[in-house]
């Protein structure tokens, strides 16, 4: 399937910064619970990609795991030479939408029909 996103090092870049801004909160929060806590707190401001301190991962609520699984799945497909491509059907997704949501998996007609749950 041939990739024909042109701006793709923007969209990554963009990727990775969503990713940082996810686990700023979640470091914000942990920041906040050393305060009351004990001393001796490891720093978790050090995270390289894809290894996540158990800790962060315990601490993301529900909608911030979402995302962050959102964001490294697109990243997986970027190095497969996959993303741009709906999941689905494989038509391209189309840059304006990615654009707008970089981590999108689905093509337009394909997300539409989930959310209307003709689909599982
Ligand atoms: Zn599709």
């Amino acid at each position: 399937m041939e990739n024909n996103v042109a701006n793709m090092e923007e969209l990554k870049k963009r990727l990775l910064d969503m990713r940082t801004d996810v686990l700023n909160e979640v470091n914000h929060n942990a920041e906040f619970s050393k305060e009351i806590g004990t001393d001796g707190v490891q720093d978790i401001g050090d995270v390289s990609a894809n290894t996540y301190n158990r800790q962060i991962l315990l601490s993301l609520n529900d909608g911030q795991r979402v995302i962050l699984q959102e964001i490294d799945d697109a990243l997986d497909r970027i190095e497969g030479g996959e993303y741009g491509n709906c999941i689905d059907c494989g038509d391209p997704i189309g840059e304006k939408r990615l654009v707008v949501r970089p981590q999108a998996k689905y093509c337009i007609d394909c997300k539409t029909e989930i959310e209307k749950g003709e689909r599982p």
